[in-house]
């Protein structure tokens, strides 16, 4: 019997996990390049707005920033 608790306890656990990992994607149009992806996205403030975009868009916008930030010291 209390096997069978410790087992049901751990599938709950392991469905919370997948839940946790898979579920924090959707769908969305990024903010940059106007594709409509399904990801977690990235939420990223330009200009004083905040738009949200993809994987890809994001590895640019870091490495914007990146140069950005040494340009400026
Ligand atoms: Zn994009």
């Amino acid at each position: 019997m209390k096997r069978r608790v410790i087992a049901i306890v751990l599938a709950t656990l392991v469905c919370v996990m997948v839940a946790l990992t898979v579920g924090c994607t959707h769908k969305f149009t990024c903010g940059m390049c106007n594709k409509e992806v399904n990801e977690a996205g990235h939420k990223v403030t330009v200009m004083g707005k905040e738009i949200e975009i993809c994987d890809e868009c994001n590895k640019k916008y870091e490495a914007a920033k990146t140069l950005a930030g040494g340009l400026m010291g």
